[in-house]
């Protein structure tokens, strides 16, 4: 699994740092996308190490290193928005540094660079490279990503958009998993669609529903027993088996050939809480030990016939 430290520049007491007018901070824009780029990369199977994880502390560029660098990461990406000048200024534009454009930090540098100029409308200010302190104290590949200008108006407002920080996120994010030819998934890709399901709790909607699947067409008066005692252990054994096999998505399907259990113990077994292949109970009121004890009765029925059904089934 690869390993990457995330590097967020500067932090809340960090002087200066910040635009004109005070609408951005720069540690506030870098945090915000690195906790996005690492969200990116996690749902991908990748590590991710914080060298700056607390925002209201801006630890020391040598200690930001030792970091990366005792936890012998794999990658090093520094996180930074852009500033030049003493005013309001025409600087602008995506760039990004190494120490020097050569081996696994160039290579790195290409794939962001390629993920990013592309997707996010900036002008290309190109690969440099520098000696700034954490690129040259890293015993790794690493890169230092200067997103946009805050000492721009416009990509200023551009910097305190959500839009344009999950696009350079992502375009971030993009990179380094090319780097490691790891394919990029959209995050909506992996979104699961639950059907609603609302839980039954009524007695007569459990009842309804088992009984549709043919695990309680009446033995002994179940529903009388229930009826009886509503919050009894019958009562609680039904709904467990509704809610499994609701949970897990169990419906018809053609019937395949299975043991059925007919033995208390392995029923008790199967849907019970000591490594019990279906773990519907555990354990309320003794329910294994009124099984065993009553072998024929309405619980062990119950039990019974909802293992059958669920392994016909699954
Ligand atoms: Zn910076």
């Amino acid at each position: 699994m690869p390993y990457i430290a995330l590097d967020s520049g500067h932090g809340k007491t960090t002087p200066g740092k910040r635009s004109f007018d005070g609408s951005l901070m720069e540690y506030e824009f870098n945090h915000d996308v690195t906790d996005r780029i690492k969200n990116h990369l996690e749902r991908h199977g990748v590590k991710v190490l914080l060298t700056s994880p607390n925002s209201n502390v801006d630890p020391i560029l040598t200690e930001r290193c030792r970091r990366a660098n005792s936890a012998k990461v794999d990658l090093f990406v520094s996180i930074h928005a852009n500033a030049a000048g003493t005013d309001w200024n025409s600087a602008h534009g995506w760039e990004i540094y190494v120490c020097a454009n050569t081996g696994k930090q160039a290579q790195l540098a290409k794939q962001i660079h390629e993920a990013s100029i592309p997707y996010l409308g900036l002008q290309d200010r190109g690969i440099k490279t520098s000696e700034f302190a954490v690129l040259a104290g890293t015993s790794m590949p690493a890169v230092l990503i200067e997103h946009a200008f805050y000492t721009n108006r416009e990509e200023c407002a551009l910097l305190c958009t959500n839009d344009f920080r999950e696009k350079c996120a992502a375009a971030d994010a993009k990179g380094i998993l090319s780097y490691f030819g790891i394919k990029w998934i959209d995050e909506d890709a992996l979104k699961i669609v639950p059907t609603p399901l609302p839980e039954l709790t009524s007695t007569n909607d459990i009842l309804e529903s088992l009984g549709i699947m043919g695990i309680v067409p009446d033995k002994k008066g179940v529903s009388d027993i229930i009826a009886l005692e509503p919050q009894g252990r019958l009562y609680w054994l039904c709904r467990k088996v509704l809610k499994y096999i609701r949970d897990n998505r169990i419906d018809a399907r053609p019937e395949k050939p299975v043991t059925l259990y007919t033995d208390e113990n392995d029923v008790a077994y199967a849907i019970g809480p000591d490594d019990g292949c279906l773990k519907i109970v555990s354990d309320k009121k003794g329910i294994l030990d009124d099984m065993i004890d009553n072998p024929k009765g309405a619980i062990y029925w119950v039990a019974t016939n909802a293992v059958n059904y669920i392994r016909q089934r699954i």
